[in-house]
Parts: C-alpha cells; structure tokens; sequence
C-alpha cells in the first residue's frame, strides 16, 4: 500500500518536470513555468523573430541582395565623413563593375523639380550621362517627394 503511494507521487512528480523552451535545462520552481529565466525567454523570442526574418528574405531574395549590395559599395566612398551638402563623383562604369545596381533603391526625390535623387537609406545618388553625383542625406531617403 505505502509502495502503491510513492508510486503515484513519483508519477505526479515526472509529470511536473519540464525543461526550458530555450536551452532545454530542467526547469525548477513554480508550475507552469516555460523558460529558466528572461534571457532563455528573450534568446528564445530572438530566436522566433530571427527564423521568421529569414522566411521573408526567403521571399524576396533579388531586391533584399541587390540594396544590400548597392549600400556596401556606396559605404566604399565614405559619404558620410563628406561635409554637409558636400557631393562627390563617380564614373558610372567603376559602380557598374563593383556591381551597382541603380535599379534599387529605398527612397528617390525629385529636386527642383529636375534631378532625381535616389537612396539606399543614407547614401543618395543622382545620375547624369556618365557619371553618378554621390551624396550622404538621411532625410532625402525618407522624403519620397517626386
Ligand atoms: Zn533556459
């Protein structure tokens, strides 16, 4: 009889141990708890976000690749060390070779209306027949005027 007790509370007692939704550690205290502490709750909530992340990029792979890739060849020029209002060239020919891709951008605006500014968040640029007119304007790429 006693045997049959024990028998049933180590049942019980099983069924309560459970292990932290993150790092799968046994979890200790009270019922109902699902991670060990709020870093496994945070690292497991990062972990949810950053796998849903990759499923978006998943679906639009050309255009996530081609801005990434236009921003890191416009950070090779320094824009943002450039002065205020401060604008350099580059031949149009040296961007086509590193692989920039003026087709994508994250902002354009129509200047005087005459020039058309195009961004890739901070880094703007204006075309013209063999050149791009380089620029660093954080608030051109959220104006979306034209
Ligand atoms: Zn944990």
């Amino acid at each position: 009889m006693l045997y049959r007790i024990n028998s049933i509370q180590m049942e019980t007692k099983i069924k309560q141990v459970t292990n932290c939704g993150y790092c799968e550690k046994q979890l200790h205290g009270r019922k109902g708890k699902l991670f060990c502490d709020v870093n496994c709750k945070n690292n497991f909530n990062s972990r949810i976000r950053a796998r849903s992340r990759e499923q978006e990029n998943e679906l639009f792979p050309i255009p996530i690749k081609k801005i990434k890739n236009n921003h890191r060849i416009l950070s090779k020029y320094y824009l943002a060390r450039l002065q205020k209002d401060k604008e350099i060239t580059v031949k149009k020919e040296e961007l086509w070779e590193l692989g920039f891709d003026h087709r994508y951008c994250t902002g354009a605006t129509l200047e005087s209306n005459r020039n058309l500014w195009k961004c890739c968040f901070d880094f703007c640029w204006k075309e013209e027949m063999n050149w791009l007119t380089l620029r660093f304007d954080p608030e051109m790429n959220t104006k979306y005027s034209y």
